[in-house]
């Protein structure tokens, strides 16, 4: 069981799973840092002991002024979930650039930004824990996910290069990979068909029951293992999504 009083820094945490686990986390009262761009959605929580900054991911320079600030309230950072991330679904043959440029700055960059900044410190003091936020579509593919799946493939793959790095610091780096759940995330993509087509594969598979709360409980209890456990790779679903 892990202490609850050393840092732990959340991206993404103004909707969907990042919003959970600082629910999770600071009603055991674990002292955190909530990183998003809508910094309302996380301050209205009025969660206790926490620090909440409005950072881009892919902005390092912010993004690690906000955890230097942190750790000079709370101390180093324990955890890291490097959650925050864009799925904007389309068809490889058409999809705009830019679309696919903000997937790839914000799901590989903005997790590459988040485990340098505090990856250092980690491996000094031989503990801490960095959980990467990829999914299904970062093992498997998907029909209008080109770029949605390249970024979590990358994801899957660069943790588990820093897995090998870290391992001998006592050093966990680990992923998640989570199936469809319901959160904002599909409201992102700009085409009204592939949203529909989404929605009615998700029906079809079952993939309807799982929660944010479900996968955010699944970090939490990832985290509070003892630090000489791993769970290295997680894969996630609702129970009937059978694909
Ligand atoms: P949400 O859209 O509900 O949450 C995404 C979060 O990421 C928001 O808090 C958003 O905050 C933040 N975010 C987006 N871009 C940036 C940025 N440039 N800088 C900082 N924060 C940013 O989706 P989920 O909770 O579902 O997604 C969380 C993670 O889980 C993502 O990485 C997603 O790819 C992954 N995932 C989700 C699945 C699902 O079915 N829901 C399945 C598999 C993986 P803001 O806009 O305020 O900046």
């Amino acid at each position: 069981m892990k202490t609850n009083n050393q840092l732990i820094v959340i991206t993404g945490a103004s909707s969907g799973f990042g919003l959970e686990m600082a629910k999770q986390f600071a009603n055991d009262g674990y002292p955190l840092l909530l990183l998003a761009r809508r910094i309302e959605k996380m301050e209205t929580l009025k969660l206790p002991n926490t620090m909440c900054r409005k950072v881009d991911v892919t902005n390092k320079k912010d993004f690690e002024a906000a955890v230097r600030e942190a750790e000079a309230k709370y101390g180093k950072t324990d955890l890291i979930v490097n959650n925050a991330g864009v799925m904007l679904l389309g068809d490889i043959a058409t999809q705009d650039v830019k679309e696919w440029k903000t997937m790839l700055d914000v799901n590989v960059m903005g997790v590459m930004n988040g485990m340098q900044i505090v990856m250092n410190d980690m491996k000094e003091r031989k503990s801490g824990t960095i959980i990467n936020v990829s999914s299904i579509a970062g093992v498997q593919p998907f029909g209008n996910h080109a770029a949605y799946c390249a970024s979590k493939f990358g994801v899957t793959g660069l943790t588990r290069v820093a897995r090998g790095e870290m391992s001998p610091f006592n050093v966990r780096v680990l992923s998640i990979m989570p199936g469809a759940v319901k959160t904002e995330l599909l409201g992102h993509t700009t085409n009204q068909s592939i949203i529909d087509g989404y929605n009615e594969w998700k029906e079809s598979v079952g993939a309807v029951n799982i929660t944010a709360e479900d996968v955010a409980q699944t970090i939490k209890y990832a985290y509070e293992l003892p630090q000489s456990v791993s769970l290295r790779e997680i894969v996630i679903t609702d129970t009937m999504q059978d694909a």
